[in-house]
């Protein structure tokens, strides 16, 4: 395995090949649901490259950027356990030389809502390093895990609006064995927060039971309702938002429109603070013709 700091090393590493190359973009803290990706990535081409940047231009003013977790030596003795071919990892400077910088702009209609609305400017800063790292690496297909839908649906949005010669692959939320969503930023929970943490995945357990029985007696305003009290049962969650959208296009639906009468797919997305920590998670999906 090579490690690559600067976007010339990682260049002379990806060499001019004609084998398939894989990206999976992160920002590091690297946990079973990156491994997923890279497995992922793994099973469809044969060059497997990983980048770590906690990127400044996603975080807001009041984020966590300067505390996010960092552990460059784990990264790389599991990316190499892994089977990754190269792993780079950019200083800040060698990603942004210049203050003044081009950004990509997400169209309003994928960020006025959820994480976006809650985050602003979140998503432009999310485009724009990706926007970079695959010009950097030019895979043909790029890995993105499926707990941050959102990101999936901006990412996908940006590549067709592009053209961009790579292929979007998704993966799903890989779990800890009581249903909490793996993420880098589960380790800042405390013990009473990590217990009740897992109301997000029952929330959507709960949700999802009624949604599969497709009821003509339920509406999505009544079943955002639900999922918001089934969270509120956890003393130490404060919602952030709960909402329920048309996938992939992040379209409201009708509050008061019954679940029966809705075909395609749906997404039921939230972010609820314990403590300082945020945690989001969500599930798609797929009503009335061709449901399951
Ligand atoms: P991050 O390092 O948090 O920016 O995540 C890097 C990539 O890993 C993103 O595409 C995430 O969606 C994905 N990812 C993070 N957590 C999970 C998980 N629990 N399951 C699947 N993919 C994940």
């Amino acid at each position: 395995m090579r490690v690559a700091k600067t976007i010339k090393e990682l260049q002379e590493a990806l060499g001019k090949s004609k084998v398939l190359i894989g990206f999976v973009p992160t920002m590091g803290y690297l946990h079973e649901g990156h491994r997923a990706l890279v497995d992922a990535a793994k099973a469809k081409n044969q060059f497997i490259v990983i980048s770590i940047f906690v990127n400044p231009l996603q975080f807001g003013p009041n984020e966590d950027l300067d505390r996010y977790p960092r552990d460059e030596e784990g990264d790389l003795a599991k990316a190499r356990e892994w089977g990754v071919d190269v792993v780079f990892i950019p200083s800040v400077e060698e990603m942004y030389p210049q203050s003044e910088h081009m950004n990509i702009q997400v169209s309003s209609d994928l960020t006025d809502k959820l994480c976006g609305k809650a985050r602003p400017g979140h998503f432009d800063g999310v485009a724009t390093v990706v926007m970079k790292l695959s010009q950097i690496v030019q895979p043909d297909h790029i890995y993105f895990g499926m707990k941050d839908a959102q990101q999936v649906a901006v990412i996908k949005r940006m590549v067709s609006d592009f053209h961009l010669p790579m292929q979007v692959v998704t993966v799903d939320t890989v779990r800890e064995s009581d249903g909490l969503a793996k993420s880098s930023r589960n380790v800042y929970l405390n013990e009473a927060e990590r217990s009740q943490a897992i109301i997000l995945q029952q929330a959507l357990h709960d949700v999802g039971k009624l949604i599969e029985r497709q009821p003509s007696n339920v509406t999505w305003g009544e079943l955002v309702e639900m999922a918001r009290r089934r969270i509120q049962t956890a003393p130490l969650a404060k919602i952030d938002y709960v909402d329920m959208l048309t996938w992939p296009d992040l379209a409201h639906l009708p509050q008061d429109q019954q679940v029966a009468q809705t075909s395609g797919e749906v997404i039921l997305a939230m972010a609820v603070y314990f403590g300082k920590t945020r945690l989001i998670d969500n599930q798609i999906w797929k009503i009335g013709h061709g449901g399951e």
